[in-house]
């Protein structure tokens, strides 16, 4: 396994194993777990090459969230991704990745004005320009995305149809703990507590489930339920609890089709986010 720090570097072998091999990306912010995991399984199944890349991506952090504290075990993750049979680590610095102030950006201006669009402003622009940039120095064939972060998998489905990037978008379900809690980096900075009361995110994304398979199409009513579920069972803050048509995230009068209910919960130090992906008839 090569670990590569140089841009220039990785576009050169990149251009180089694309000769002849088909090349999996799996972009991530690194402190792997199961989650991350499954994306490179499904990337070694399906090409030659797997490249993951590993690079916090301060572009995506607004200035009070969590970049300095986001959690970081890179020696861990080399480990995790020798093990997984992972071909290539990129893991550039941030001064090599913006080594000036950029001059153009990517806007990300079609499905962010919901859910983490809303209340995290230019999150999804510093997700498009950093995945622009890896997509052009990892040329890959695919890249895999965790369902976890269903909006980034429509922004960047979005990314990718407008920009014609010659990639197939392969999405992957949520890893969760036993609990239902689903798998995070950012999970290890809840507080005990918290750590306890987070799988009610999940439960109640099933019991909103059981109420539309039992006739119930109401988005209001399925929202007063979620929320009053997670407000009685946490101590965390609701910042959403949206229902909208998937992948295109329109507004619905009632459920129908295939929608996505999503959940933002802010606990003392972590924001946690959870949705589930139904077809309704
Ligand atoms: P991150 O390192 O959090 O930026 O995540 C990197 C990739 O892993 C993203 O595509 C995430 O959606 C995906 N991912 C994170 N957590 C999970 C999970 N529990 N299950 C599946 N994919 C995940």
């Amino acid at each position: 396994m090569k670990i590569i720090t140089n841009v220039t570097e990785m576009q050169a072998l990149a251009k180089e194993l694309k000769k002849t091999n088909s090349i999996g990306f799996v972009p991530t912010m690194g402190y792997l777990h199961e989650g991350h995991l499954q994306l490179i399984r499904k990337a070694r199944e399906e090409n030659d090459i797997t490249i993951v890349s590993i690079f916090v991506n301060p572009l995506q952090f607004g200035p009070n969230e969590d970049f300095a504290t986001y959690p970081r075990d890179f020696e861990r993750d080399v480990s995790v991704c020798l093990e997984e049979g992972v071909d290539i680590i990129f893991n550039p610095s941030v001064a090599e990745m913006y080594p000036k102030p950029l001059s153009v950006k990517v806007l990300a201006q079609a499905r962010t004005d919901v859910l983490c669009g809303n209340s995290r402003p230019g999150h999804f622009d510093g997700v498009a320009t950093v995945l622009t940039k890896l997509f052009h120095l990892i040329l890959p064939d695919r890249v895999y995305l965790g369902m976890k972060d269903a909006q980034q998998v429509a922004v960047v489905e979005g990314l990718i149809a407008d920009f014609n990037f010659p990639i197939e978008l392969i999405p992957v379900p949520t890893v969760r703990e036993e609990d239902g809690l689903a798998k995070s980096s950012r999970n290890v900075n809840l507080m005990p507590e918290e750590r306890e009361q987070a799988p009610e995110i999940y439960r109640a994304l099933l019991a909103a489930k059981n109420k539309i398979e039992a006739g119930e199409r109401s988005i209001e009513s399925l929202v007063t339920m979620i929320r009053n579920d997670i407000t009685q069972k946490t101590s965390g803050t609701i910042d959403y609890v949206e229902i909208y048509s998937f992948p295109d995230l329109q507004t619905i009068e009632k459920v129908k089709g295939k929608i996505i209910i999503a959940i933002a919960v802010q606990f003392t130090k972590v924001r946690l986010i959870d949705n589930m992906v139904l077809s309704i008839e």
